[in-house]
């Protein structure tokens, strides 16, 4: 059963930037942080964070729409690439690396 997610503000701590999942993007180092708890099925929960932009918008729906569609994009572009890679052996990504940190030394 879909139950309604209440979201409060609380102090925040201000350490970190997290993931907004309304509109997917960030939140910023502020002292009050929007959060909520959502139920999953088989009784597992997640904690749902809402950025100030948000808030401030009043637009929750058309966000978390907006937000669903683009993970749905970005699903099947991750999809798409099952089984397509080619990838360059660990020794041609370590010696690339190793020349780049040769090159960005320079007194
Ligand atoms: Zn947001």
């Amino acid at each position: 059963m879909m139950t309604n997610v209440k979201t409060k503000p609380r102090q925040s701590g201000m350490a970190t930037r997290r993931q907004c999942h309304v509109c997917g993007g960030r939140t910023e180092k502020r002292a009050t942080v929007c959060e909520g708890v959502q139920m999953i099925d088989g009784g597992e929960t997640r904690v749902v964070r809402i950025c100030a932009d948000c808030i401030e918008s009043r637009d929750f729906d058309k966000r978390l729409s907006a937000h669903a569609d683009a993970l749905e994009a970005e699903a099947a572009l991750t999809r798409a690439l099952i089984g397509r890679l080619s990838v360059p052996t660990v020794q041609e990504w370590r010696r690339v690396e190793a020349e780049e940190m040769a090159g960005s030394v320079n007194f």
